[in-house]
């Protein structure tokens, strides 16, 4: 049993700096990085994929590549299929090539004393895919990085300072308390209005 008043109100402090270590923490910020398309190479493995299955196929070079969600919105009907196969397949989320400097710069991050979530939305139409998800985290990263996974839909119910995501929107059923930082592809060029980075230029634009 707590002993009540002053002293439990203590005891209750000492809980939760034990727990959050906030004291130290303060000036810190807590970031939530997406996985695909800002770590994980999402669209070049599925055109690389496709490309080499069927060549015969028209297909848009990622420089052509305009609007999210999906890619295959961007092709021709009878192509919409070919692509849902490639990203749906086992061993697609396992496989996927790492986004040059993204190691780094988590690494970088977290060593500045920062809180660093990775964020990701599961593909339900792929039964693999959170498994493999981890599987890949833990491959990339440590398994360290497993345990800040976060996987949810709804992106806007945790608390955090920074969103690092490649998708021009990301809305749900509350107002962020996070900055939406977005991750620069191709297909994402055209949105203005909010602060963009890539893992090459991100020391900069954090700063
Ligand atoms: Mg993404």
């Amino acid at each position: 049993m707590l002993p009540i008043g002053r002293n439990r109100a203590v005891v209750i402090k000492r809980f939760w700096k034990d727990i959050y270590n906030r004291d130290e923490k303060q000036s810190l910020m807590r970031y939530l990085i997406d996985r695909d398309g800002v770590l994980a190479d999402f669209e070049r493995s599925v055109l690389e994929t496709y490309r080499e299955r069927h060549p015969e196929k028209p297909f848009v070079p990622p420089e052509q590549r305009s609007g999210f969600f999906y890619m295959e919105q961007q092709y021709p009907e009878d192509c919409r299929p070919l692509l849902r196969e490639i990203y749906n397949a086992q061993h697609f989320f396992r496989d996927l090539p790492l986004i040059t400097g993204a190691t780094d710069a988590l690494g970088e991050l977290e060593q500045q004393g920062n809180e660093v979530f990775i964020c990701t939305s599961p593909l339900l139409s792929n039964p693999y895919c959170i498994s493999e998800k981890l599987e890949w985290i833990e491959r990339q990263f440590s398994h360290d990085w497993v345990d800040r996974t976060i996987f949810i839909k709804d992106k806007t119910i945790i608390l955090a300072d920074f969103l690092i995501d490649d998708r021009p929107e990301v809305t749900g059923v509350q107002q962020p308390t996070w900055e939406h930082i977005l991750y620069t592809q191709p297909y994402n060029r055209d949105v203005s209005g909010k602060r963009r980075l890539t893992w090459q230029d991100w020391r900069t634009v954090l700063r």
